[in-house]
């Protein structure tokens, strides 16, 4: 019979009932070290008091107002984001997914009211993760997401992940935009280097191409930067946000220059934005990120040194910030299932892949203890190798 639950996920046979900062409580007790942060989306841990007290005065004062009124919560965090970056303007959603189909839409309109409806075509690269919804998948493109799904939207090509040269190939007057994630996420923690996203950068602007960052995932402090295409000194036109700015509260957002915007005219939500101003308030802050920088350095310092302990387990560590990956010589899920095994939380990502994603605020003992749990769960790993 099928579970009650759509059975569309694997889920490993764990029930947590408790949260605290970067700990998680099982039903039986067992306390677990929480490097998934919900795959990346709690980015100050569980139960923060900035955000619990954010969300409950905003709860004991008004819910849901549609976007048929001004509402200040919205309009303050909107406020904070283009204070804190390249954007004039921002649209909220309540997810990754739908933050996509705004960026694709928000596009294709800007070309359609510049007189070119031609202009249509999204250029993608492989191994990308753009959400679950038609347009996400679309522009994805991947078998793994789309296969079933089709007739997928039209109008989406793909060329090898980090393939820069090729986008001046692929660019034709059809092309409306490039989408690409800084550093991929599902992909399997593979950033792009600084120098080829701007050489991306570069090529949109020559060609009358827009960009367009997906920081789902990358974005909101992750890479010790607000958003990670600071660390290339470029801006995009339009950026699709979500995950970590609601801190643990479904929130998503498009943001866009003046430009990318103007081909829309014409919701949310008043809990969302005061948890997102909140967040916002806590991370985007110079003393926050260059705390996440120097915690990034000690972990993957760490991780560098079990990388070296066990090379029959793990094969590099990469990323950047506190979005690192540990890709393996062992099966990735292996390790996920030892690390379970040793009360840690990691999360699996493509290309044989562990994702090391933890609360930005996690504390340098969290990470010892981490690395020390991550150490058995190596051993093991290993030992079951031999
Ligand atoms: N884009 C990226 C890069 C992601 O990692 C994700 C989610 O994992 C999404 C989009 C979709 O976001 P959401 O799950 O909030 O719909």
């Amino acid at each position: 019979m099928i579970p009650s639950v759509l059975p569309t996920y694997n889920r490993a046979p764990l029930s947590f009932v408790k949260g605290e900062g970067a700990w998680m409580i099982e039903a039986d007790g067992r306390r677990f070290l929480d490097l998934g942060a919900g795959i990346a989306v709690n980015v100050l841990g569980h139960a923060n008091p900035i955000l619990v007290e954010a969300l409950t005065t905003q709860a004991n004062k008004l819910w849901h107002v549609s976007n048929l009124y001004n509402i200040s919560e919205q309009q303050a965090l909107a406020d904070k984001l283009v204070d804190n970056s390249f954007a004039d303007t921002v649209f909220f959603t309540n997810s990754g997914t739908e933050a996509c189909e705004l960026a694709v839409k928000m596009a294709r309109k800007y070309w359609f009211e510049k007189g070119h409806p031609e202009k249509v075509e999204i250029i993608g690269f492989d191994g990308a993760f753009h959400g679950r919804s038609s347009a996400g998948i679309a522009a994805a493109g991947g078998e793994k997401l789309t296969k079933g799904f089709g007739p997928l939207l039209p109008g989406f090509t793909h060329l090898t992940w980090g393939d820069v040269a090729g986008v001046n190939d692929a660019i034709s007057k059809k092309t409306a935009a490039v989408i690409i994630e800084p550093v991929q996420g599902e992909g399997g923690i593979r950033p792009i280097a600084d120098d080829d996203l701007r050489e991306l950068a570069h090529i949109c602007k020559e060609n009358n191409v827009l960009l367009i960052l997906d920081e789902v995932q990358c974005g909101v402090g992750r890479t010790g930067k607000l958003f990670a295409h600071e660390w290339a000194g470029i801006a995009p036109d339009i950026m699709m946000v979500a995950k970590g700015i609601g801190g643990g509260f479904p929130l998503g957002a498009v943001l866009a220059n003046e430009e990318a915007a103007s081909g829309m005219t014409a919701g949310t939500h008043a809990l969302a934005c005061a948890v997102g101003g909140a967040v916002m308030d806590t991370v985007a802050t110079p003393d926050f990120l260059s705390d996440v920088n120097r915690k990034a350095g000690l972990f993957r310092q760490k991780l560098e040194g079990l990388v070296a302990s066990y090379p029959s387990v793990f094969e590099e560590v990469r990323g950047a910030g506190l979005m690192l990956g540990l890709k393996c010589t062992a099966l990735n899920m292996d390790v996920v299932n030892a690390a379970y095994d040793a009360e840690l939380v990691t999360v699996p990502a493509a290309d044989n892949v562990v994702r090391i994603l933890p609360p930005l605020n996690i504390t340098d003992d969290e990470i010892s203890e981490a690395v020390h749990r991550l150490d058995k769960a190596a051993a093991q790993v290993a030992a079951n190798k031999d």
